[in-house]
This record gives C-alpha cells, structure tokens and sequence, in this order.
C-alpha cells in the first residue's frame, strides 16, 4: 500500500493544478443553472443597504415549470436574516415557495397538504404548502421580498441554506377559487444577507402622504389632531417592543384628488392604484411610506364591490429597502376610519405590522374551515384571542408578543436607533 502511495505522489507531481479554490460568493445559483433566453422583467432599483446588509445581484434566472433554480445561501453566525427580493413580469404572481435549512428542516413546504381548506388556497392565491409553512410565504404579483426568518420559531442555523422562486399566473375558478398556472418567463433576483448586530433599540422611519383626503394636506398635517394621533399611537405602539417609531417627514401626493379612491386589481384586491400610487410617492431614504386616502374598492366576480377596507399594507412583508416599489407602503381610508383618530391611529399601526412582515394572530374564517393561526408560537392559538395589534377582528388593542417583535426587528427596513 505504501508503494502505491508514493508511486501516486510520484505521478501527481506532474498533474495539472488543483481546481480553483477561491472562496465562492456567499449567494449563488446552483451548479449548471441555465441562463434565460428571453426578454428579462425590468432591473429593480439598487436597494438602498445600511452597512452591514450584504446585497447579492443575481440577475435574470429561467424558469422551468414556473421554478428557478436553486439558489445557495452561506449563513454563519453573523447573518440575522435573509431576504429573496423578486422582480417579476408585471401578471406573474411569484413566491418563495421552497427553503430548505442546512439541518434537513424544509421551513416553506411547496407541498400542498392532503387536508388544506379552501380559506387556505383562497389566502394562497393557490400557493398553499409556503402559506401553511413553518416560515410563511405569501406571493406577490410583480414582484415581492420573501424575508428568513420571519418568526423565531425557525431558527437561522449556520450553513447552506437553499432556496427558490416559483412563479405562476394566478386566475379565478367559475367558483370563485383561486388557481395559479406555472410561469416560465425570466424573474430577476436580489439577495439581502443582513449581518448587522441586534441593536439594543432599532428605527422604523415613517413617511406620511396626504392626497388630500378629509381635508388634510401636509401643511395642515403637524397641526391635524387625526395625525397628531397616528404619530402618537405609533410611537407608543412601537416603543413596548424596543422601536422607536418616527414621522420622516409629511407629503403631498401629487395630483393626490386623482387617487383620493384607490380601484385595487379585481378579485386579487391588491395592487391596481395602490401599486400606482406607491410608485409615484415623493422618494424617502429608508422609511415606509402611510398614505391616507378616502376610500379602496375592489370588484369581486365582476358583480361585488367591496369598499369597506379601513386600511391595507401592499404586501407581508412589503418590498424592504426597495424605494419606489409598488409594495413599499400602506394605505388608510379615512372614509371609514376618518371620524374616530384612534381607529385612524390603530390602523395605521396594524397596517404598518404587516408591511414588517406580521400576519394576522388567526385569519378570519369563513364557514367551517379550520383555523389559521400566525406562525409565531407565543401568540395564543385560540379564536377568542384579540388582545394584539394582529388581530383580524377590528380590536382597538396595540399589544404585540416578543415572538412578533422578532419579526419586526429581523426586518431590514429597522436601523439601529442611535444611542
Ligand atoms: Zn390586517
């Protein structure tokens, strides 16, 4: 045996140089990933990363069955969360709907299971497994940021982490049900890696547009009790779970009267002029942006409309870091909340929670479908608890559990407060 040793260290002498071993990038596609072919959806805007957020650009990647291919993630220590940032064609709805965790746990499941309930596809759009994973995910028509970990019941164990993206075109069934049909047109994708420190406290800065909605305007705005209110609610709201919540500055929407009633896209309710209206706001470095308008509808079936919405976030978790996206904000309407500032003030908060990347503590259910509660285990699984900001039952309470504060500071839109 020991001949043969040498004799192969004799013979290796002359073997060509060893592969490469440069460190590879700590995000990357997988080995013999194809590029795509066709036109590729727009590049989204640089986002605009705090020290400490690595920002990995991707590029465009092809879709095969509506699936990119798998991306790989390297997480030490360091790294508090990930964050897949998509940009899709503008039908296409997309989602990360598979993650799976060095140590073996598949944390968003693509697999629908056998006992899902209607509720759960219709809260879907028909990406039921991510929806029902122990990491959430919800998908978003253009584009969406897909945050890890977004409850602190996965936990962001040190290795490979592998991801990817599907893509699909979501329609509505003759019953109403929601059905998506694979995609193979090319997304682009950005990877945020935030490895900054937990702060002690973090910042969320606020942006708040006025079109002109029950009279307030922004120069009206800093002496208007509803908005003395809103600032006042979020800052205690946010203060009990270590964010200090801060009004960036007061806007005025332009040719705001245009928008003042928001049409959202038919039966998804989402996108349609709020999408419009958030792309067209005064940019704010960093901050989230509240828009107060009168009033949002949306058709349903072509026959209902539904116009009582107190407030809506463009997205769970909105398009963090990313200025000038469709899914950067949240919109309230004064129309229905506008006579009571605190209704005004909580719906902003609620809103605000969801855009950070917070569901409801239980969906609201419709006939006998089961319950779908949070994926954050210290908030109570049971229907009658509504003490909490979450709540889906209009429920004026401003408590949020430690487990909802995680998410919250996991967000890459909070920065470390300043001493
Ligand atoms: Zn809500």
């Amino acid at each position: 045996m020991h001949r043969g040793a040498a004799l192969l260290a004799l013979v290796c002498a002359a073997c060509p140089p060893p592969p490469d071993l440069t460190p590879h990038a700590r995000v990357r596609l997988e080995d013999g990933a194809a590029a795509p072919t066709d036109d590729p959806p727009p590049a989204l805007a640089a986002p605009d990363a705090p020290q400490g957020v690595e920002v990995f650009e991707l590029g465009p990647l092809a879709m095969t069955d509506g699936v990119s291919p798998e991306v790989l993630i390297d997480v030490d220590e360091q790294v508090r969360s990930f964050t897949l940032l998509v940009s899709a064609q503008p039908e296409a709805h997309v989602i990360v709907d598979r993650v799976l965790s060095p140590d073996g746990a598949l944390v968003v499941d693509p697999d629908t299971p056998t006992d899902a309930s209607r509720q759960a596809r219709q809260l879907s759009r028909g990406f039921v497994g991510p929806l029902l994973s122990m990491n959430r995910m919800v998908p978003k028509r253009g584009g969406g940021a897909f945050i890890v970990p977004n409850t602190p019941d996965v936990a962001l164990v040190p290795g490979t982490w592998r991801a990817r993206v599907r893509q699909g075109v979501v329609g509505v069934g003759a019953d109403g049900t929601f059905e998506q049909a694979p995609l193979d047109r090319s997304v682009r994708l950005t990877v945020l890696v935030d490895t900054r420190a937990t702060p002690s406290r973090a910042r969320l800065e606020v942006a708040l547009h006025f079109t002109g909605a029950s009279g307030i305007t922004a120069a009206s705005a800093a002496n208007d009790p509803l908005v003395q209110q809103v600032t006042s609610t979020l800052g205690d709201t946010f203060d009990a779970v270590g964010v200090d919540a801060m009004v960036a500055g007061l806007f005025d929407v332009e040719s705001g009267d245009a928008l003042r009633t928001l049409t959202l896209a038919p039966d998804l309710c989402e996108d349609g002029d709020l999408a419009t209206l958030l792309r067209a706001l005064e940019p704010t470095r960093g901050a989230v942006d509240v828009v107060f308008v009168d009033r949002m509808r949306c058709l349903v079936r072509g026959a209902t409309t539904l116009d009582g919405y107190a407030g809506l976030a463009a997205a769970i978790p909105g398009d963090v870091l990313h200025e000038g996206g469709a899914h950067g904000g949240v919109a309230v309407a004064l129309d229905i909340v506008g006579d009571d500032a605190q209704t005004a003030a909580f719906t902003v908060a609620h809103e605000l929670g969801h855009l950070l990347g917070l569901f409801h503590t239980m969906e609201l259910v419709s006939g006998a479908d089961l319950p779908i509660y949070d994926v954050i285990s210290d908030t109570p699984d049971d229907p009658s608890f509504n003490a909490n900001l979450m709540s889906a039952a209009p429920q004026p309470s401003t408590s949020l559990s430690d487990g909802q504060a995680f998410v919250l500071a996991v967000n890459p839109w909070l920065s470390a407060s300043a001493e």
